[in-house]
C-alpha cells in the first residue's frame, strides 16, 4: 500500500489490480481495479508511522494518492478515497490527489470537512494533450469536463493544479495556446508540467521517436529500461510568457509546497536543481525549521 521511490514522499495505493482507463504512455497495467479492504485502509496510520521514510505533520512527508489508478473514476472509490483521507488527514501531512475524471461537488465537500487546514490537500487535474486525449486517454472523460473540476474545487477552497503530464514530446507541445487558455479561463491555483516515464513498452504502444530517449537519464529507482525524459524548455517557456504572474512548476511536490508557504519535502531545489523554478526561498525555508524533521523523528517514536 506505501510506496517511496524519493525521499519526502510516499505513494499511497488503496487498490489492487490494474487501471481501467488504459493510457497509452502509462506504466500501470490494464485492467480492473478493487478497493483494499476497509481494515487495511484503517490500518494507514499505523503503516505509515511505521514506514522507515515517514515524518508526520504539515512539514513531513508528502503522500501522494492516484498514481496507481484512478480514485474519482467512480463512487466506489470515491468513497474509499475518502475514508483513507478520515484516516490520514488526521496525521497532518500535506495530501496530494492525481486525476483525469471530474470531481463531484459531494466528494469535494467531504475532503474540505476532512482538512486539518486549508491547503493540506492539492488536487491535481490530469492532462497530457487536449486535441489528442481521445487516442492517448481513451478511457477517461474528455479534458473539458475534468477542467469543470477547477471551478468545483475552487467553491470548496481546495487548492487546484493543471497538471501536463505525461509531457509527450510532439504531442503536447502542440496544445500549448490550449493549455494557456485552460489555465486563463479556468483559473487553477497553479500549473505543473509533469515528466515522462518511458520503458519498452510504452515506446513501442505510442511509437515515441527514439531521439528523445537519448537525452532521458534512466531512473535510479524505477525498472532499468524506464526512462526519464523532461519536458521540452521550449514549450515550459511558451507558457512561462504567457502566464508571467504563475511559476510553471515541473515538480509536483513542489506546488503543494508552494500553495503551502512550506519548503519542497522532496527537497528538489537541493536533490533536483535543474527542476526548481525558485518560486520561494526553499533553503531559508529548510533552514527556519531545521532541525524539526529530527525532532519530529524522535518524537513519532514514541508515538502508537
Ligand atoms: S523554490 Fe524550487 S524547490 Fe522550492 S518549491 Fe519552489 S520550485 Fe520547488
Amino acid at each position: 500500500m506505501l510506496q517511496c521511490t524519493e525521499p519526502g514522499r510516499i505513494f499511497i495505493d488503496i487498490t489492487r489490480g490494474g487501471c481501467p482507463c488504459a493510457c497509452r504512455y502509462c506504466f500501470v497495467e490494464t485492467g480492473k481495479e478493487f478497493l483494499v479492504t476497509d481494515e487495511e485502509i484503517a490500518s494507514l496510520p499505523g503503516r505509515l508511522s511505521a514506514h522507515s521514510s515517514y515524518l508526520p505533520g504539515p512539514r513531513g512527508t508528502l503522500l501522494t494518492f492516484g498514481s496507481n489508478c484512478d480514485l474519482f473514476r467512480t463512487p466506489g472509490l470515491a468513497a474509499g478515497l475518502i475514508r483513507a483521507l478520515g484516516e490520514v488527514t488526521r496525521l497532518g501531512n500535506p495530501i496530494q490527489i492525481s486525476t483525469k475524471h471530474r470531481v463531484r461537488r459531494v466528494w469535494a465537500s467531504r475532503i474540505a470537512s476532512l482538512r486539518k487546514f486549508k491547503t493540506q490537500v492539492v488536487i491535481f487535474i490530469s492532462c497530457a494533450t487536449i486535441s489528442r486525449a481521445s487516442h492517448y486517454e481513451p478511457r477517461t472523460p474528455p479534458p473539458e469536463e475534468r477542467f469543470d473540476s477547477f471551478g468545483v474545487l475552487r467553491d470548496y477552497e481546495i487548492p487546484s493544479c493543471l497538471f501536463i503530464k505525461p509531457f509527450i514530446p510532439g504531442v503536447t507541445d502542440r496544445d500549448a495556446s490550449t493549455f494557456i487558455n485552460v489555465v486563463r479561463t479556468r483559473k487553477p491555483d497553479a500549473v505543473c508540467v509533469g515528466t515522462f516515464y518511458l520503458s519498452e513498452p510504452i515506446v513501442e504502444r505510442i511509437k515515441v521517436s527514439r531521439d528523445v530517449l537519448s537525452e532521458g537519464p534512466k531512473h535510479p529507482l524505477m525498472k532499468d529500461s524506464t526512462w526519464v525524459v523532461r519536458p521540452e524548455r521550449r514549450f515550459i517557456n511558451s507558457l512561462e510568457v504567457a502566464l508571467p504572474q504563475m511559476s510553471v512548476f515541473q515538480n509536483s511536490a513542489c506546488v503543494v509546497a508552494y500553495l503551502q508557504g512550506a519548503y519542497c519535502p522532496t527537497l528538489v531545489w537541493r536533490n533536483f536543481p535543474a527542476l526548481c523554478v525558485g518560486c520561494q526561498d526553499c533553503d531559508a525555508l529548510y533552514k527556519e525549521v531545521i532541525p524539526a524533521p529530527a525532532l519530529l523523528d524522535k518524537a513519532t517514536a514514541g508515538q502508537e
